[in-house]
Parts: C-alpha cells; structure tokens; sequence
C-alpha cells in the first residue's frame, strides 16, 4: 500500500513555543527505507530545503523514503549553527541537561530503526572540496561540493560499500554540473584512523551510524553558491542514492534552480486554532493584525502546517522593539502576526454563501477562489466581516461584493487578492464570539491552473 504522507511530530521540547523536528514517512510501509536528514545546523538551508522537498514535493511509488528535514529546527529559524552549539559534534557523548539532549536522542532511535537501510546527511560547506591544495577557496580543509564517508565500507552490510556509492553519486552530479568549478569529489575523512585530520568526525551523526552499522553518507554543497543552485546538487545527488535503493518517484517540478526557485515561491498554507483561522502565505504582507484568538492562547501553541518546516516563533528580534510573533519558512521570515482576543463561540461550523451565482457551504478554515462576486447569506445572530470591505449601508450579507469594493490594502498578500471573511456569534448583552473564517481568492480558476500547472 502506498502511503502518501505521514507526519509524526516529535513533542520533546519542553520549552513552549520552541519548534521540534518532523519525521515524514513516505511511501511503502513496512520496507526497508532511505532516510534523509537535513538541518542539523541553521544556517545550511541548502540541505534543509532539499530535504523539505522531497518531504512535499515527491511522490514516491516504489520503496519507502523517511525524510527529518529540520532537525534542529529552533537553529533554523534563527538562522544560526547551533542554538545550543553544534549539534553534530554531539553524537558521542552528550549530557542530559544538554538542550539537545531530546533530540539527539530522538534521531539516534530513528537512524537505529530496523527499517532503515542507510543514512544521507545534508550540509552546506564552505569553499570547494579539492583532493589538492589549489589555494584557500579549493583545498582538502574545504567541505563544499563533495560527497563524504567516513571509511571506504561497512563489511557484511548491505548499502556498505560506501566508496563505491558514493562515487557514483559525484559521477551523476558531475554529468549535470553548472560550472567547471562546481565539481564534486569523493571525500573519505577516514574517521576512525589513527591520526585523521577529521578525527572530530568520531563526534558526529554519519560515524555514529557507522558504529551501528548503518551506512551513512554526507551530501555537501557549496555556502558559495546561491540556495537554489545547493538544493539542485543535493537534489541530484538524494534521487540517486533513491535509485541505488530501487526506489521510484516523481516529483511536482522540473529539476533546475529556476525549477526550485519555482517551487520554494508556492503558497504555504498555516491553520490556527484548530481549522477555525486560515492563513494562505504567498508572498505575504508584512503583518497581519487582529487575527481572533482565544483568550489565555498562544499562536505558537495551536498551529499547524502542511509544511514541516514552517514555525510560528514568539521572539524578540535584534534591533526590534518589543516581542512578536513571527510565521517561518526555514530561515526565512514570511510575516509576523498580531492577536486580538475574543470568546470562541461553537454554533455554526461552514457558511453559506453565493459565488458567481452559485449556491455553496464553505468550510470554516478553508480558501475559495472567486472569479467575479460573492455574497454571504445572512444568518440570525450571525455578524460577517469581510475585512476591508464597506459599504454605505452597513450590510455585509446579502449584497454583492467585488473585489473592487474591497480596500486593497487589507489583503493578506502583497498582490492586493487574498482577502479575510470573518463570522460572531451575537448575543445582545454579551461580547462578540469569534465562530470561524474562510478566505476568499479573486483570481480567474483558468488563470491560476495554467500558472501553476
Ligand atoms: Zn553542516
């Protein structure tokens, strides 16, 4: 049976608000599995958005495929190495009051799963990896653009000719390069032996798969290339230790950085407080203020996304005044949001509307597309806001609205197009209740099928 996308989220942080890593399982259950892992360290987000691909973008049809595309998710968002240092340096030994602790942890059980058959590692290094002293840039103490084992294999195990895979993936890389200075090359820190120049290597993720007799393999890409150009070398380089595997897939876009930088600008969809809030990013204002929220709640804690690598994050930033509460995409910021605080009320889970003339329930946390108007029918007890809109007379159901009655600036996109309807419960004596909203697109179906087809 084929398995289409399977999110377990791993709860180990203590600390509210602080994002924890995914585990996304796709494909054949019950088959040994590939497992990718990216974001062990914030600031390589070639690594991590590679990752975060294959959890979103692939299908896989043949073989199973485990991806972890935000390990230490709370050094992500703050575009850092490490929040607590780095993480891959903690493999060997690391202590219980170590904020990492959790996680490390968490990872070793997953890399030790009997269902998994080998490890990818994602990075971005600096410089380019050369065998031979070329000058600072491209020398053996570089780490860009190089395929990485620890030792040439793994005897008696199966995936555990190291050196020989590996090659094969600097051999494909190197067919698709963009540039001659691009080039991959094996590079074996040999981690074990005695004398290793990499002898640090003993402390991280790949060897303490080798010691339990997981093959392992590191993906680098350069820090001195753009991230879309990083993530299509390691995309290059994940599909085919897939095909070494037998696995089989497809994916929702064409394998070029212009194909990536595509991909990574789609909208990315956030749900608050259980489905009744709506948030459809793309290319985002950015603030979006007065979001109704339960009284005594955090955005932070009652969210959720398709998108493992999205986080709401309360912070205060350097240079900024005062705390917000900011949406991520990876490293990157999307919008920050600000709450205003109302009683939830329960008695109506959809509204009833008109859209260009045809009679339909939408769903409460849910994005229609209009094409010319839409009326809200009006219900007792019922008030609508459609956020930005006014008319002379007050009324907000029962009357046609186009997008030109709405103010533009009150979308939730840059475009002027995304635009908020909001429905209380009014009960006279008392404050409003906040029931749900749905968002509504003015955008011509046809339109938006071709632009994104
Ligand atoms: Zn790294």
């Amino acid at each position: 049976m084929i398995k289409n996308i399977f999110l377990a989220l791993f709860a180990f942080s203590l600390v509210l608000a602080e994002p924890s890593f995914s585990l996304i399982k796709k494909g054949e259950e019950n088959k040994e599995a590939v497992l990718v892992i990216g974001g062990i360290q914030g600031d390589e987000p070639g690594g991590f958005f590679s990752a975060n691909l294959l959890a979103t973008e692939y299908n896989i049809t043949k073989g199973a495929l485990w991806v972890v595309p935000n390990l230490n998710f709370p050094s992500i968002v703050k575009n850092n190495r490490g929040a607590a240092g780095d993480m891959n340096r903690k493999f060997a030994k690391i202590s219980p009051e170590d904020p990492d602790y959790k996680a490390v942890n968490f990872i070793k059980d997953i890399i030790t799963h009997k269902e998994v058959a080998f490890v990818v590692h994602l990075h971005d290094g600096s410089g380019f990896y050369r065998p031979e002293f070329i000058d600072a840039k491209h020398s053996p103490a570089r780490w860009g653009n190089c395929a990485i084992i620890d030792q040439s294999e793994l005897k008696g195990v199966k995936y555990g000719e190291l050196e020989i895979n590996a090659n094969r993936i600097v051999k494909t890389i190197n067919e698709k390069i963009k540039d001659k200075e691009h080039i991959y090359h094996l590079k074996n820190t040999h981690t074990a032996q005695k004398g290793s120049k990499d002898a640090e290597q003993l402390n991280s993720l790949t060897y303490f798969a080798i010691t339990k007799n997981k093959p392992a393999y590191a993906n680098e890409a350069s820090k001195e290339l753009d991230v879309y150009t990083r993530i299509y070398y390691h995309l290059i380089a994940l599909e085919e230790y897939m095909r070494i595997a037998g696995l089989e897939f497809e994916r929702s876009f064409e394998l070029t950085p212009k194909g990536i930088k595509e991909v990574m600008k789609k909208e990315i969809r956030l749900s608050l407080f259980d489905d009744r809030f709506l948030l459809a990013l793309k290319d985002p204002r950015a603030s979006i203020n007065y979001i109704p929220t339960p009284i005594n709640q955090q955005f932070s804690s009652n969210y959720q996304s398709q998108n493992p690598l999205v986080a709401i994050v309360d912070e205060t930033r350097k240079g900024k005044k005062g705390k917000e509460t900011n949406i991520y995409y990876g490293n990157r910021l999307l919008t920050s949001i600000r709450p205003q605080y109302f009683e939830f009320g329960h008695s109506l889970p959809a509204a009833s509307v008109k859209v260009d003339g045809r009679d339909e329930i939408v769903t409460f946390g849910s994005k229609i597309h209009v094409d010319d108007n839409i009326i809200i029918n009006s219900q007792k007890n019922v008030r609508v806001n459609v956020i930005g809109y006014e008319n002379p007379s007050k009324k907000e159901t029962d009357v046609k609205i186009t997008k030109k009655d709405i103010q533009r600036n009150y979308s939730i996109d840059k475009a002027g197009k995304i635009f908020r309807v909001e429905f209380y419960e009014q009960e006279s004596g008392k404050k409003d209740k906040f029931l749900g909203m749905f968002l509504v697109e003015f955008a011509r179906l046809e339109a938006l099928s071709i632009k994104q087809g």
